[in-house]
């Protein structure tokens, strides 16, 4: 914001299959645009599974890690990249806890408090840091993944 030393900084953001329902992306864009983050591109993209392990690989060794790259290899997502100060953040303050529960325990206006159904089905994605939002920015908006053919559009109500 004019007068701030701090610069701005990008993050990735994803909506995770079980929110790319129409009136639930509206609601999350609308959340994006009320906090003033600039979208700096965004797609909606189709993840393999092996570009989901590889895009959560610090979790490969967990128990819920198969059902991680299931879940997020079922369905298309949408991938945004959120620019503004502390953007990284900023956007996981919104997000709310992973836990729906906890979420709408804690953080009831949270994403994942409206919006999230459990542990694992939680709507959105959130880089830990602007470090760590490099790697994950690089690696769904690199060349090698295409975007869905069909545009996006975030006024649809079918
Ligand atoms: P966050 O998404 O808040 O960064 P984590 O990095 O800990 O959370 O986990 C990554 C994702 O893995 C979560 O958003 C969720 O979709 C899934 N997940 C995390 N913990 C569990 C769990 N115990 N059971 C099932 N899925 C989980
Ligand atoms: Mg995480």
């Amino acid at each position: 914001s004019p007068g701030s030393s701090i610069p701005p900084e990008e993050t990735l953001a994803l909506v995770k299959p079980d929110a790319m329902s129409p009136a639930t992306l509206e609601k999350i864009m609308d959340i994006i645009r009320v906090n003033r983050f600039e979208v700096v591109n965004r797609k909606k993209i189709w993840m393999t599974d092996n570009l989901v392990g590889e895009f959560y690989k610090e979790h490969v060794d967990k128990p819920f890690f198969p059902s991680l790259v299931t879940y997020l290899s079922s369905a298309p997502v949408l991938a945004m990249i959120l620019k503004k100060e502390n953007a990284a953040a900023a956007w996981r303050q919104l997000m709310g806890p992973a836990s729906s529960t906890r979420a709408r325990e804690e953080a009831p206006k949270s994403i994942r408090g409206q919006f999230g159904t459990d542990t694992r089905l939680n709507a959105v994605f959130g880089s830990d840091n602007a470090e760590t939002a490099k790697r994950e920015i690089g690696l769904l908006f690199g060349e090698t993944v295409v975007p869905m053919t069909l545009p996006f559009d975030e006024t649809a109500t079918t």
